[in-house]
């Protein structure tokens, strides 16, 4: 029996059996995860590591040993298999089942395929260690790349590949990349910053079919044409790594759907990419994928678990790389109507900028500005409370 039980042992679970202990928590904590390896950290895998500056063990969070030092039991390479909520315990892929006291569920993303393109040789997803090592891989022998999605992943692997010396075509049904995530404005820039760096820009297209020749991926046949590749990856966002839980009780919608305290049910937390919660300022339900909200969520879990009954109330926050400029996106600057300029220097390609609905500011863009935007942060949480 442990008095916590995390599942999901990767950003989010391990920071909330961390910040458990971090509180005093005196209680048995163990951490289950699906992978073999230890807690590791995703962000580089787009960048560092798909780069090969970084090896793979630079990802890993903890030094050997840090856990057990904290006397948290890790179960790796072990898949939860079903959650049966009365009896309070979780059946593993073994067939052993682990009773708890509070569940924690960490479970994250699983990256969307597309139907035809799934089984395809030379296609790729990116969200673990190993996809970025059968990417990297493929990219020494090949020469073009297409990325089938013009998101925040879709765009780093663009970046690295071009700097890898690849050809690469990122195509995408919206007018610009990121949009969704920066709003049209920023997102025109971004798409600057990639056309100056040889990346074509497939904009308005769907991907509607491999070209395949060879029992090998050859192309991609979009609404605009076809495109040449020797290696295609597919970014076109990630699904909630819930199906364990259909038949569990739960609420599932794009995620675990918990309450303002990122409960779920009774005894039951969901935390990170996976947690879908009712954000009590915004009035609805919110979920963020980002490495930041991983962290803050789960201190706001831990602390819940441990009595604080509080909302969880944070200002969005992520950065992404590309092609050597570090953007900085706090709040919801795709919800706003216009774009201000804060911070100018003569650098055109460093700035902050503010994203406002109306007169109220809901988000904020630092572009290589990570002083600018610290300052410019206040505005979104008027004082103490976010927006
Ligand atoms: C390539 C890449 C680059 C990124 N770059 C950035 C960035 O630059 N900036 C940023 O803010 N964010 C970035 N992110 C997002 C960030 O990494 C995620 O928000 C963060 O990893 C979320 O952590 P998590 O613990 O909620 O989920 P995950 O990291 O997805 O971990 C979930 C874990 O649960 C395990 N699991 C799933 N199902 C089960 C089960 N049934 N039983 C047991 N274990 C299970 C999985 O195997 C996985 O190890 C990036 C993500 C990727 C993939």
């Amino acid at each position: 029996m442990s008095d916590v039980l995390v599942i999901g042992a990767s950003a989010a679970g391990l920071a909330t059996a961390e910040a458990l202990r971090r509180r005093g928590f005196g209680g048995t904590v163990r951490l289950v995860g699906a992978e073999p390896h230890p807690p590791y950290d995703r962000p580089p895998l787009s960048k560092q590591v798909l780069l090969g500056d970084w090896e793979a063990d630079r990802t890993v969070l903890r030094p050997p040993g840090a856990l057990a030092d904290l006397g948290i039991e890790t179960t790796l390479g072990r898949r939860a298999v079903s959650l049966d909520t009365a009896r309070r315990e979780v059946a593993l892929d073994d067939g052993t089942s682990l009773p708890y006291g509070d569940l924690v569920l960490a479970t994250g993303l699983t990256p969307r395929r597309i139907g035809a393109f799934a089984e395809q040789a030379g296609v790729h997803t990116v969200r673990t260690l190993e996809d970025t090592g059968r990417l990297r891989a493929e990219l020494a022998g090949a020469r073009r790349l297409s990325v089938i999605g013009g998101g925040v992943l879709g765009c780093e692997i663009a970046a690295s590949a071009r700097r890898l010396g690849l050809d690469v075509t990122v195509i995408d049904p919206a007018p610009v990349p990121m949009a969704d995530r920066v709003g049209p404005e920023i997102g025109a820039m971004l798409a600057e910053l990639h056309r100056d760096h040889g990346i074509v820009l497939m904009s308005g297209a769907e991907a509607e079919a491999p070209v395949v020749s060879g029992g090998r991926i050859a192309g991609v046949r979009t609404s605009k044409g076809t495109v040449e590749a020797d290696v295609v990856v597919v970014a076109v966002g990630s699904t909630p790594a819930t199906e364990w839980l259909e038949g569990s009780g739960l609420t599932l919608d794009d995620g675990v759907v918990c309450d303002a305290r990122c409960r779920a049910a009774r005894h039951v937390y969901a935390v990170g990419d996976v947690a879908r919660w009712w954000h009590e300022e915004q009035g609805r339900y919110v979920r963020l994928e980002n490495r930041s909200n991983a962290t803050e969520q789960a201190l706001a879990v831990a602390g819940n678990i441990l009595g604080a009954d509080r909302p969880y109330l944070p200002v969005p926050y992520f950065w992404t790389d590309q092609h050597g400029v570090r953007m900085q996106v706090l709040g919801r600057p795709a919800e706003a109507d216009r774009i201000r300029m804060v911070e100018r220097t003569p650098d055109p390609r460093k700035f902050v900028a503010v994203a406002e609905a109306g007169e109220r500011p809901v988000g904020v863009v630092g572009w290589n500005s990570a002083r600018g935007l610290r300052r410019a942060r206040a505005l979104l949480t008027d004082g103490s409370r976010p927006h």
